[in-house]
């Protein structure tokens, strides 16, 4: 979308509230797998006050909105995204409660929270310790591994609507599924989340948190650009142990590789495009189905111009 005169009226809205913003922002920088083409206008609102009057400022100016945590979980477009992108990055206060009880804002990392809530000597987020998202990715997406997920803390979450309303999901009303909530496609904007934490030993919990990562630095390339496992976990099986069976550890597409130390996982070596990744995405899926009938779903968000899901 061009710079018209639409955007300087987003962008004087957006100076009145004391907003932070950049024009023509390259994705790369706010993603793990440092891909991405410009975002037209990058928001990042300090506040929840701000963030309320920056949806309103991009609906007044019919801008769309792209909402974004860490990124650690996007695979952007090459040509980048159109309207505005809000970072939830700004919303990261935590308070803990008498009852163990921890509310955190949307943008604080979860790694953040769960070292607080060790510090708190409160179990039960121990597992998210080496997940490198935000609070609100990891309520949106249900994030978690070695057999615990958001869904077994999660509280309830606030919101705002696109239309600026404020709401809140609690209990059953998150359903919260497998790499799914009641935010996924939604257009709601999670301001922060209420998890239900227990009392526990400090030097337990700091232990259980140092397991799971040497786990994960064993079998993960951790420290790759990458957005994570590609794929959702196929019914009774393993999206790496497919894609290695089917021989593809390793292959190319340009920059984009298939993880040599975990299959599940598309790595950018360097340069890398989202062209790359979609097409070595698009390899992998053909070659699995081809082989074993299975057909892979995406876990990592497409957006961005012109990209549609494979
Ligand atoms: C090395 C590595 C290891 C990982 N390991 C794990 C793992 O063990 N388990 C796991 O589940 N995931 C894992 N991930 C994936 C990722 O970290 C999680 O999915 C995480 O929860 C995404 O959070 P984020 O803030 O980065 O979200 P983003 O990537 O920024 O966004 C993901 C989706 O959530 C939406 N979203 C984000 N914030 C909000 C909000 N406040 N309101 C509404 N929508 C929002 C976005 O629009 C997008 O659709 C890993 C990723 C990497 C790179």
């Amino acid at each position: 979308m061009e710079h018209g005169s639409k955007y300087s009226e987003l962008e004087a809205e957006l100076e009145k509230l004391g907003c932070e913003y950049r024009k023509n922002e390259p994705m790369h920088k706010h993603t793990s797998f440092r891909i991405g083409g410009p975002a037209d206008i990058f928001i990042i609102p300090g506040t929840e006050d701000m963030l309320l009057g920056a949806v309103s400022a991009c609906k007044a100016v019919q801008a769309p909105i792209t909402i974004v945590g860490s990124g650690t979980n996007l695979l952007v477009s090459d040509a980048g995204i159109e309207g505005a992108v809000i970072s939830t990055l700004g919303l990261k206060d935590i308070t803990f409660s008498e009852d163990g009880r921890v509310t955190a804002g949307a943008g604080l990392k979860i790694m953040s929270a769960s070292r607080a809530a060790a510090e708190h000597s409160l179990t039960g987020l121990e597992f998210a310790w080496g997940i490198p998202g935000s609070i609100g990715g990891a309520a949106y997406m249900n994030a978690g591994c070695y057999g615990s997920e958001m869904k077994d803390i999660l509280v309830s979450c606030r919101h705002i609507s696109m239309t600026g309303n404020i709401g809140e999901y609690s209990g059953e009303e998150l359903k919260m599924g497998y790499r799914s909530s009641a935010y996924t496609d939604s257009g709601l904007i999670i301001i922060s989340a209420t998890m239900a934490l227990k009392a526990g030993s400090r030097l337990s919990i700091s232990e259980k948190m140092e397991e799971l990562m040497q786990k994960r630095l064993s079998k993960q390339p951790y420290y790759m650009p990458s957005a994570g496992s590609t794929f959702k976990r196929p019914e009774g099986n393993f999206a790496g142990s497919l894609i290695e069976s089917c021989g593809l550890k390793g292959a190319f597409v340009g920059g984009a590789q298939v993880s040599e130390k975990h299959a599940g996982f598309i790595v950018n070596t360097g340069g890398a495009t989202c062209d790359d990744v979609l097409r070595l995405i698009s390899k992998i899926k053909n070659t699995v189905y081809k082989e074993t009938g299975i057909m892979l779903e995406c876990e990592i968000k497409i957006v961005g111009r012109t990209v549609s899901e494979l």
